[in-house]
């Protein structure tokens, strides 16, 4: 949530009078546009992460072991050790560590069983793991540790915790580009990069949007030339269903149903969809 920074040491006082908040972790974003987070919201949810993954097959406590900020950036720097992004392709396309394997799924549960088994001659190596605000790395780690991997290491307070500290110690980041955060800025840049291009025209863009279309609702990287001709939809398909007429949509119902049924999916990158291969996964080498 947003706090005016004038009003944050009250606020933090005010929270930890209240025992059930007492040592909470508090992350900081390190940009603003006054649309970050600005009410708060609490849902109770019968799990933290939805992996889908079953609880009793492991020790979910049984986690790896948690690296400052600094720990994390001169271990990635050394370039010796091997660099996992836990988080989705749309968040990795935009911003990630330099060097770390980033995977083309679309939910976590593929991501960490994925990693377990493309990595699983490799279980000797020291692994650095990392996500948005280090929640994902906690399961991610407990799991790979079950799974027989020796030294498993995770960035404390993910990047959100990174990108601040970096800030603070005026270091330079080794990550690159766009840290993808689930609020209506839908992303806060880290080092001022942007690595990724708009997926209709190719040039560099980071900027995510859904789809105006709403039976589409695909989510995806539009430049503003792009959002300006194709009125913000991914196809002229979706452009022509979104100007039209009630009665239109009535007509052609069977053909405006939503494309992908309730999943979230997401275009691949420009480049990406050029190349017109399916990988399973890729090296992030920018
Ligand atoms: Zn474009
Ligand atoms: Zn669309």
């Amino acid at each position: 949530m947003s706090v005016p920074e004038f009003n944050m040491e009250a606020f933090l006082d005010c929270l930890s009078k209240h025992t059930i908040f007492e040592n909470i972790p508090i992350k900081y974003a390190i940009e603003d546009n006054g649309k970050s987070f600005y009410k708060l919201t609490i849902k109770v949810r019968p799990k933290l992460v939805a992996d889908g993954l079953d609880d009793d097959a492991f020790d979910v406590t049984n986690v790896g072991n948690h690296l400052s900020a600094l720990e994390f950036h001169k271990l990635v720097e050394s370039g010796e050790h091997l660099v996992v992004d836990m988080r989705n392709h749309y968040e990795s396309e935009v911003g990630h560590f330099k060097g770390a394997i980033c995977l083309e799924v679309d939910t976590f549960r593929e991501e960490i069983t994925l990693v377990s088994e493309m990595l699983a001659e490799q279980k000797d190596r020291k692994i650095l793991l990392y996500c948005t605000g280090g929640i994902r790395c906690e399961k991610a780690s407990a799991y790979l540790k079950h799974h027989g991997f020796k030294d498993v290491n995770q960035l404390h307070g993910g990047i959100l915790e990174y990108a601040r500290k970096i800030k603070q110690l005026n270091l330079e980041s080794n990550f690159i580009g766009k840290n993808f955060v689930f609020d209506e800025r839908m992303g806060e840049s880290v080092n001022g990069q942007v690595i990724s291009h708009c997926h209709q025209c190719g040039t560099p863009c980071d900027t995510h949007l859904n789809c105006e279309n709403k039976f589409c609702h695909l989510l995806f990287i539009q430049c503003p030339e792009c959002a300006q001709k194709y009125e913000k939809c991914c196809s002229e398909e979706c452009k022509d269903i979104k100007n039209a007429s009630d009665l239109e949509i009535q007509r052609h119902k069977l053909h405006a149903t939503r494309k992908f049924g309730n999943s979230k999916v997401y275009r691949k990158s420009f480049l990406l969809a050029k190349k017109n291969t399916f990988v399973n996964s890729n090296s992030c080498s920018e």
